[in-house]
């Protein structure tokens, strides 16, 4: 394997840190127990699960008891979406925004075909959504309005205070409270989240986007908030979800979580200082780069850009034999030809939207490492422009 130092794909997944590890093994050997069984060994585990649930809580600036872990960052918007939209006997309405990521869009989708009406909010250029294009959709009907924090796109980050102070409004206006979920998977890691200055009801986070392991992930949940489970079985997560709890997950998603408050104040400048020094070297050496997302309101610490005359798949696969790790947007999409929704949604061309890539940056990159990553970059782009049908002379940019 080629080494961390130019891997550029944070907002895809980050390595485990040696200390969450480190406090994730005991609850692999020794203190194995279920955290449902009354005996010692399951009291050890609810121990640590109620410790790690306060940590969680606190990260979040909410009520430990407002907050049920689960599998995934996809399980928490799975889990908002469907559990808030089908315990609902009257308002058949949600509200989602077009740039959403996939474990939002596709159970919108599904939401649809059982016969709820669903409305994709549009975007502008920047990637922001409307809020006068919200407030006009917005009806007697709308149970649950879902917009994510930040694009782990392009990183524009949402105005969720304005919009939940927006649907306060019209809650008030109709006398029903419409509901507010917005998925913070890619905040988390480097912005300090805070649900009552956010306004949201629900809010998603995932803990392997923020340096602890893969498969888990936590849904808050406000108090008084009416979300019914969509796995049953046990009573665990106060019936909320039920699973024997990931025990070694959750202890190690709170310590990720705990590093990442210790980090933060100094974190979100140091990656934006790097991500600005990234983007001069890249312009310093290739011309047609383009800017996606918005210039100023955008994750620090990432950066999409389109490169003109060239395909970005093709792109990505000469970065990485180079050691070079990036994305051309979401990885879940890398996998089909299709451009990105999110680019498309934002209005610009197919041609564009297929020539995009996205370097999202992390605690082990250096100033040296990008250098590096933007000379290899470079050359690669000039190959590639060398032998592009799309470098004609009638080619409009
Ligand atoms: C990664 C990601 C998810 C999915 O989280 P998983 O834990 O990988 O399922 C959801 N939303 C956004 C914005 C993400 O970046």
């Amino acid at each position: 394997m080629p080494a961390k130092k130019l891997y550029l794909d944070y907002a895809a997944t980050s390595y485990v840190e040696k200390e969450v590890l480190d406090a994730m093994i005991p609850y692999f050997c020794d203190r194995f127990g279920n955290a449902s069984s009354i005996h010692l060994w399951g009291q050890e585990a609810k121990g640590a699960i109620e410790d790690a649930r306060a940590t969680i809580a606190q990260f979040l600036k909410a009520k430990p008891d407002e907050i049920v872990f689960t599998s995934s960052g996809t399980e928490s918007n799975n889990l908002a979406l469907f559990g808030m939209m089908q315990r609902e006997k009257e308002r058949k309405h949600l509200i989602v925004s077009a740039i959403e990521h996939s474990s939002v869009l596709s159970p919108a989708r599904q939401l649809e075909k059982r016969g709820f009406r669903v409305t994709y909010l549009p975007v502008d250029p920047f990637g922001k959504v409307n809020l006068a294009a919200l407030e006009k959709e917005v009806q007697k009907d709308t149970f649950l309005v879902s917009i994510m924090h930040a694009s782990n796109e392009v990183g524009t980050i949402q105005p969720l205070s304005e919009i939940s102070q927006l649907l306060k409004k019209k809650s008030k206006e109709f006398g029903k409270k419409i509901y507010f979920h917005s998925d913070a998977v890619q905040t988390a890691p480097i912005l300090p989240l805070d649900v009552d200055l956010l306004g949201v009801d629900l809010m998603s986070i995932s803990s392997h986007k923020l340096y602890g392991p893969k498969g888990i992930g936590a849904l808050f949940v406000r108090k008084q908030t009416p979300l019914s489970a969509i796995l049953y079985g046990g009573h665990q997560e106060r019936m909320l979800r039920a699973s024997s709890v990931n025990v070694a997950g959750i202890v190690g998603f709170a310590a990720a979580a705990s590093l990442t408050v210790q980090k933060q104040p100094l974190f979100a400048h140091q990656m934006q200082e790097l991500r600005d020094f990234f983007h001069e070297e890249l312009q310093k050496r290739v011309d047609g780069l383009i800017l996606n997302g918005h210039p100023q309101d955008r994750l620090p610490h990432l950066l999409n850009l389109s490169v003109t005359c060239i395909e970005g798949e093709s792109l990505i696969l000469h970065l990485s034999q180079a050691g070079v790790a990036a994305s051309t947007g979401s990885a879940c999409s890398s996998h089909s030809l299709e451009p990105s929704h999110v680019l498309l949604a934002m209005g610009i061309s197919h041609e564009l939207a297929h020539g995009s890539v996205r370097f999202s940056l992390g605690r082990s990159v250096t100033k040296e490492a990008l250098i590096e990553a933007a000379q290899i970059f470079a050359s690669i782009v000039e190959k590639l422009r060398e032998m592009s049908p799309l470098t004609g002379e009638n080619h409009d940019l």
